[in-house]
């Protein structure tokens, strides 16, 4: 008997969690990816949850290198950079490229496809055909839309629905943990720091560095400022990049129009404590992503199914995005793994994965809508 097939559109973290756990129980698995090049990461930090390391466990992934960060206290400043607060609370912060390159080692480049652009579906019976832009198509048992919060799959199976605009963005950097000078570095060494401002955030956590390297020396600073920005023509400005495109939720590093850069820098001169301001100073790329809500209704249609962020966009503050992508791949394989009845699995899949979404989508919302102090109208955002 030939093994299943999964066909996973979407070659990210969620995507390839998929691919990773599918194969560890013996199903045949191609994954298809829109970038033709390398993906390149955002850049940023994700706090390494147990479900991500669970997952990797189940797929038989044993990294050589640690994959995370500790750090030791959660700080919180004022203004002036005073300690408000200081409480012991240990955690693993790693970064979107470790995962992702620790991911693809181990499921190889052989069944990874670049420059896949999914752009449509059919389902006839049992099976699913997937068809590129480019004119290729590949068939198998079951389709994973992994394609994140613009997913093409979820435009396909839920027409019309898409993601909402929370009402705030997040400006990002990241810097060199040598590139920092030292008083800026020993308020911030090792420790996960926020400064919390009315309807403002702005938080601090080390990361691996470029080269996934978690030796003191090779980390880099990750940072955010969660602001609101108005919707409508102040957001428009800001999600539009320097060529004046206007981007769908974020723009990536060396892109950011330069009147918004000017602009982040400047209050970034007048509000940040002494340690923020420096490292917003050495920063050398910033940019910038739009918060969105997404909540689906469903994620099983059929033989085809979502998963990660193209089902559910929980707010950052969860930090459960990433984990949330790998919980979906693991349940998903537990639940496949010597199931003969592939619909009554992917069914009882939905009915846990659906509520466990929707439990952590509204814990974000309730989480963000706080944070920025939300009750807020367009002529109450700064911009
Ligand atoms: C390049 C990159 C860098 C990121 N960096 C960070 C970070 O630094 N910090 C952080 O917290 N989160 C980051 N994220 C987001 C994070 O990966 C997700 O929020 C979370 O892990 C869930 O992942 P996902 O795989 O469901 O969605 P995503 O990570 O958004 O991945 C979706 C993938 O699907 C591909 N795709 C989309 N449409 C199609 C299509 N039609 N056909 C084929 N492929 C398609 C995209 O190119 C993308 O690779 C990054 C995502 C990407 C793609």
């Amino acid at each position: 008997m030939h093994a299943p097939k999964a066909l996973i559109i979407g070659g990210s973290l969620g995507g390839l969690f998929a691919a990773t756990a599918l194969r560890a129980i013996g199903w045949e698995v191609e994954v298809f990816e829109r970038s033709p090049d390398t993906l390149d990461s955002r850049g940023g930090g994700i706090v390494l949850q147990a479900a991500v390391l669970h997952t990797l466990a189940f797929a038989g992934i044993r990294p050589r290198e640690p994959l995370g960060v500790r750090s030791k206290n959660r700080v919180y400043f004022d203004r002036l950079g005073n300690v408000e607060h200081q409480q012991y609370m240990p955690q693993s912060l790693t970064s979107w490229t470790t995962l992702y390159t620790t991911l693809l080692n181990a499921f190889g480049r052989a069944h990874y496809h670049r420059g896949a652009k999914l752009v449509g579906l059919t389902q006839h019976g049992r099976r699913v055909t997937a068809q590129f832009e480019d004119g290729r198509s590949a068939e198998g048992d079951l389709l994973i839309g992994a394609d994140g919060g613009n997913s093409t799959v979820r435009s396909l199976m839920l027409p019309g629905m898409k993601p909402s605009y929370s009402g705030y963005v997040v400006w990002r950097g990241l810097v060199d943990e040598m590139q920092l000078p030292q008083a800026a570095k020993q308020q911030l060494y090792e420790d996960f720091v926020f400064q919390q401002d009315p309807q403002s955030l702005m938080l601090e956590y080390m990361v691996p560095g470029v080269d996934g390297s978690t030796a003191e020396g090779k980390r880099r600073f990750n940072w955010l400022w969660y602001l609101p920005v108005a919707p409508g023509a102040a957001l428009d400005r800001v999600l539009s990049g320097r060529d004046g495109q206007r981007r769908g939720y974020s723009v990536s590093p060396g892109n950011l129009a330069p009147e918004q850069e000017a602009w982040i820098r400047t209050q970034g001169e007048a509000r940040a404590n002494p340690a923020f301001r420096e490292l917003m100073r050495q920063t050398d790329e910033i940019f910038v992503q739009a918060i969105i809500d997404f909540k689906a209704p469903k994620m099983v249609f059929n033989r085809v199914l979502l998963t990660g962020d193209a089902a559910f966009i929980p707010r950052p503050h969860t930090a459960g995005s990433t984990a949330k992508a790998a919980a979906n791949a693991l349940a998903l394989a537990k639940a496949l793994d010597g199931s003969t009845d592939i619909e009554a699995a992917l069914s009882r899949w939905q009915v846990q994965q659906l509520a466990e979404g929707a439990l952590m989508g509204d814990r974000g919302v309730e989480m963000g809508n706080r944070i920025m102090g939300i009750t807020f109208s367009a002529a109450s955002c700064d911009r």
